[in-house]
């Protein structure tokens, strides 16, 4: 279902081209203000200093700037950047081979660094925390243990589930920052700078518009943008107005909140067959015909965080604002009323 949903954060084929959207450095990255003033302090302290940066781990839903950080942190400390992913990276011997080939100064990129098995992470320690690594030459009795300096790297983790990470490969970040969902405002500014890059021509309104139905997603944002231009140059041709913008979101069944047909059916299957909850993730998604993780890990972070949906001790409860949206009176009865 994820693949072909158009809200979705996930990285999708069409997204492809994203690279040339993707801000630079730390001042055309537009948000996060936090997380920015973080990393800029860190890097300038260790310019001066003349080493590399200290380990980073940047965590949040998908979507939302950790691979373009990574990009970024290296560019600001003059240096390359290798990427890679924790399901990329099989056995030990396939990070030794990435560590051993980097250069003093480097970036390593490992996305979905909480999917790393347990050995390979086991080489990651020493070459975190002194620059080394540890190789066992030998078999039984007669095997030696050889020490092998690294160069000093910068390592930057991402990862959409920070609580999936072994404390001990957490506690080696020296910087561990959390990207949050953007602001509308912070949306629109980025819908406005990819339609320059992009030369769709759009007005402020067209753009907000888009922003407030992107899920506080800037890779959402950017797909919508695109799609809009399509349906606006087939169907009326010239600038992206507010009202183009609806028609078109509209249109490819984005409605204002975001949601998307899954969503909606979540909402109302819950709303109506379940009374608005409590209701039990797995019976829930037994009545959607859905996996439950597939709920867990995709429908639910932006409804719980738009607040429509709440997780409650005894399930899932459909909101005030679920009602209101979906058009459904809500009954005085009805269940979980404190929310
Ligand atoms: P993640 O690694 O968290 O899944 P990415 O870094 O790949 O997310 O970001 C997805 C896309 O969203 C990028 O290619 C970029 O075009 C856009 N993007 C992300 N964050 C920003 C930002 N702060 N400002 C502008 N564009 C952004």
């Amino acid at each position: 279902m994820e693949e072909e949903r158009l809200v979705s954060a996930h990285l999708q084929g069409e997204d492809a081209d994203e690279k040339n959207l993707r801000p630079r450095n730390l001042d055309e990255f537009i948000g996060q203000s936090k997380v920015k003033e973080t990393l800029d302090l860190c890097i300038k302290a260790a310019l001066n200093r003349n080493e590399p940066l200290d380990h980073v781990l940047l965590f949040g839903p998908p979507g939302l700037g950790k691979t373009t950080l990574a990009h970024i942190i290296a560019r600001e400390m003059r240096s390359s950047i290798r990427v890679t992913s924790g399901p990329a990276i099989e056995r030990p011997g396939d990070l030794a081979a990435i560590l051993t080939n980097l250069a003093e100064g480097d970036v390593l990129f490992i996305d979905e660094i909480h999917r790393l098995n347990r050995a390979v992470e086991e080489i990651l320690y020493p070459a975190m925390e002194d620059f080394a690594l540890d190789i066992v030459i030998g078999k039984g009795p007669g095997a030696r243990s050889l020490r092998l300096n690294l160069p000093r790297f910068t390592l930057v983790g991402a990862t959409t589930r920070a609580g999936l990470l072994t404390s001990p490969l957490r506690d080696r970040f020296g910087v561990i920052s959390r990207l949050e969902f953007y602001s509308c405002d912070a949306l629109t500014e980025i819908i406005i700078r990819g339609a320059g890059i992009l030369q769709i021509e759009i007005e402020k309104e067209g753009a907000v518009e888009i922003a407030q139905r992107a899920r506080g997603t800037p890779r959402v944002a950017n797909r919508l943008l695109k799609r809009v231009r399509d349906y606006v140059q087939v169907r009326a041709q010239g600038v992206i107005t507010k009202e183009l913008a609806q028609k078109a979101l509209d249109f490819l069944g984005v409605d204002p909140l975001g949601l998307d047909y899954n969503d909606r059916r979540l909402l109302t299957v819950l709303i109506n067959n379940f009374g608005g909850g409590p209701v039990g993730l797995d019976t829930l998604a037994a009545a959607i015909g859905e996996e439950a993780v597939t709920l867990e890990d995709v429908c639910e972070p932006f409804l719980l965080q738009a607040g429509l949906l709440a997780r409650t001790p005894r399930g899932r409860v459909a909101t005030e604002l679920a009602y209101g949206h979906i058009g459904i009176a809500r009954p005085k009865n009805a269940q979980g009323r404190l929310w």
